[in-house]
C-alpha cells in the first residue's frame, strides 16, 4: 500500500452501490479513498427504496457489460449475499413457480402480435427482495462500517470538482478540502453526477456518446388493484411494444403500499416513488417508462430530457409536477382541484399519496409531454389493463415528469476500464446500469479489473 496519506492506490468517486461495492472488493488489498459529496453513503437508491432485482436481465445490459448470463448471475448471487449479511430482509419474491406460471398464462391469453411480429405485452419474472426506505438506511450504514473496518477511508461531504492527469502520471483529484493523488480511479457518480463527470471525462480524453433516455410517468392505483401480482412479483416487469408507434415501454420501480415522491434535480421537479418496510399506504405506484433514442438532426438525449422536464414543470405552473386522473385523460379534459376527489367521477375510490398542492398541479399530461410519448404511455396502461383490469379505473392517477438520466455511454473493456489507462467507470451515471444490483455489479467488475492489473485478481 502507498505510504503518503494524500496518495492512494485507488480513489472511488461516489458512495452509491457502484462505489461501495468497488471499495468493498478493493479494501484490505489496496489503499482506497472514497470521496462522496453527500453527508452519507448509499447514493440514490440504496438509501431510498432498496428493491433488489436479482435477475441478469433487469437493471443491466449483458452485451454492454460483455458478460454472459452465468457470469452475471454468479456475481448477482454474491451481491445478494452481501445485502443479506448486512441485514436485508430475507423474504424473496418471484420464486413461487406455480403462481408465476398462472400469471404468464394470463398474459399469453391477452397478448397479440404487433404488425412487426413482436408480442405487445410480455411479463418478465424475476427474483426480488425489498429492503424498504427505512431498512435500507441501516443496511447501507452497516455495509459502510464493514468496508471502512476493512481499511477503506470515506471522506463524506467531499465533492470532487476536477480531475487532471499529467502524462501517464497519477490522477490528481481536486476537492474543496484539498487535492488527492491516485494510481487508479473508479468514477461512479450516479445520475446526479453524470453530466459533471461527462465533462471531466472528455477533458481527460475519454470519448462519450449519447445513449437512449427513459421518459415516462408514475402511475398510482389502489393497492387491491395490483396486490394479486405484487404478492408474487414484488416489482413486476411488464414489457410493451405500443400498437400505434411500435415503441418500447416497460413498467419500472413498483412500490406496493408505497408513496409517490418528488425528486428535485437541478432545481426542477421529477416524480419518483418508494415504499417503507414498516408503514404501508393503501396505494401502489409504479412507473411506465418509454425508451427514447435519437439519430438526426440531434442525438443529445440529455438535452431532450432536460427540455421535457422543464416544459412539464412549466406546464404545471412554473416549477410543479403535473398530475391527472386517468378518467380525465381518457375523456380529453384536464384535471382540476375542484373535481380531483369527485365521487361522481369515481375519483374518491383512490386518494393519491401525493395529492394536488404546492409543487403538484392538476392539469393535462397531453399538453405537458411530447405527443408520441403520451400515446405510448396511454397505450401501455391500456395493454396492462388487459392483464390487470383495475389499472384503467378512472381514479388511477398519472404524474409527470418521470425521467431517468442514464443516457451517457462510455466505451470500456469488460472490466469497465476506459481508453485512459487506470480510469474505470461504473454505475448508472456512466450508462452501465439502471438499478442497485446492476450498479453494485459494475463496482465489482471495476474492482476485479484493478486487482487483475495489480496481479492480485
Ligand atoms: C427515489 C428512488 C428510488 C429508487 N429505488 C430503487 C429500487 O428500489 N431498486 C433499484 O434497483 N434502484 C432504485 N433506484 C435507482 C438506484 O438508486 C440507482 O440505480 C443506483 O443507486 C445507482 O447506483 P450508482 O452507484 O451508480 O449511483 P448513485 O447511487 O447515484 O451514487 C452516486 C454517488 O456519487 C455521488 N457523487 C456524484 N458526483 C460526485 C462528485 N462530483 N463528488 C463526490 N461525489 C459525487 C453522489 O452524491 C452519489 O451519492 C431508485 C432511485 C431513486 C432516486
Amino acid at each position: 500500500m502507498t505510504a503518503d496519506p494524500q496518495t492512494w492506490d485507488v480513489i472511488v468517486i461516489g458512495a452509491g452501490p457502484a462505489g461501495l461495492f468497488a471499495a468493498r472488493a478493493l479494501s484490505g488489498k489496496l489503499s482506497v479513498l472514497v470521496l462522496e459529496e453527500k453527508a452519507r453513503t448509499g447514493g440514490a437508491g440504496a438509501m431510498t427504496d432498496g428493491k433488489l432485482n436479482l435477475s441478469p436481465h433487469i437493471g443491466l445490459d449483458l452485451s454492454e457489460l460483455q458478460l454472459s448470463e452465468e457470469e452475471a448471475s454468479e456475481r448477482i448471487a454474491r451481491i445478494d449475499e452481501v445485502f443479506l449479511e448486512h441485514g436485508a430482509d430475507r423474504t424473496l419474491y418471484g420464486v413461487d413457480a406455480e403462481r408465476i406460471a398462472l400469471w404468464l398464462d394470463r398474459v399469453s391469453w391477452v397478448r397479440r402480435r404487433t404488425h412487426r411480429g413482436e408480442w405487445d405485452i410480455t411479463l418478465l419474472p424475476a427474483r426480488q427482495r425489498h429492503m424498504g426506505t427505512d431498512l435500507a438506511h441501516q443496511v447501507v450504514a452497516r455495509m459502510t462500517e464493514a468496508v471502512a473496518g476493512n481499511g477503506a477511508t470515506f471522506s463524506l461531504r467531499t465533492k470532487v470538482d476536477d480531475i487532471h492527469q499529467r502524462g501517464n502520471g497519477p490522477f490528481i483529484v481536486r476537492t474543496a478540502k484539498g487535492q488527492y493523488l491516485s494510481r487508479y480511479l473508479v468514477a461512479a457518480p450516479g445520475r446526479e453526477g453524470a453530466y459533471w463527470f461527462r465533462e471531466v471525462a472528455r477533458s481527460l480524453g475519454v470519448p462519450t456518446q449519447y445513449g437512449a433516455i427513459d421518459i415516462g410517468c408514475r402511475v398510482e392505483v389502489a393497492l387491491p388493484v395490483y396486490d394479486e401480482i405484487t404478492q408474487v412479483l414484488y416489482d413486476p416487469k411488464f414489457l410493451f411494444v405500443t400498437p400505434t408507434h411500435g415503441d418500447r415501454t416497460r413498467t419500472f420501480c413498483t412500490n406496493p403500499g408505497g408513496r409517490v415522491r418528488v425528486e428535485i434535480r437541478n432545481g426542477s421537479r421529477l416524480v419518483n416513488g418508494d415504499a417503507l418496510k414498516k408503514r404501508k399506504t393503501p396505494n401502489t405506484n409504479f412507473a411506465i417508462l418509454n425508451t427514447v433514442s435519437m439519430t438526426e438532426p440531434i442525438q443529445d438525449t440529455t438535452e431532450m430530457g432536460r427540455k421535457v422536464m422543464e416544459f412539464a414543470n412549466f406546464w404545471g405552473g412554473g416549477d410543479s409536477l403535473v398530475v391527472q386522473r386517468w378518467g380525465d385523460l381518457t375523456e380529453g379534459r384536464r384535471s382540476k382541484a375542484e373535481t380531483f376527489h369527485s365521487a361522481a367521477l369515481g375519483y374518491d375510490k383512490m386518494p393519491p399519496t401525493l395529492p394536488p398542492g404546492p409543487g403538484v398541479t392538476p392539469g393535462d399530461i397531453s399538453f405537458a409531454y411530447p405527443g408520441r410519448i403520451v400515446d405510448n404511455l396511454r397505450e401501455s396502461l391500456l395493454l396492462l389493463s388487459r392483464v390487470i383490469p383495475g389499472v384503467a379505473h378512472p381514479s388511477t392517477t398519472i404524474y409527470v415528469p418521470e425521467i431517468k438520466f442514464y443516457d451517457t455511454k462510455y466505451r470500456t473493456d469488460r472490466h469497465l476500464e476506459t481508453n485512459v489507462p487506470n480510469l474505470f467507470v461504473a454505475g448508472d451515471g456512466v450508462g452501465k446500469s439502471r438499478g442497485i444490483v446492476g450498479a453494485a455489479l459494475n463496482g465489482m467488475l471495476a474492482a476485479e479489473g484493478i486487482l487483475r492489473k495489480e496481479g492480485k485478481g
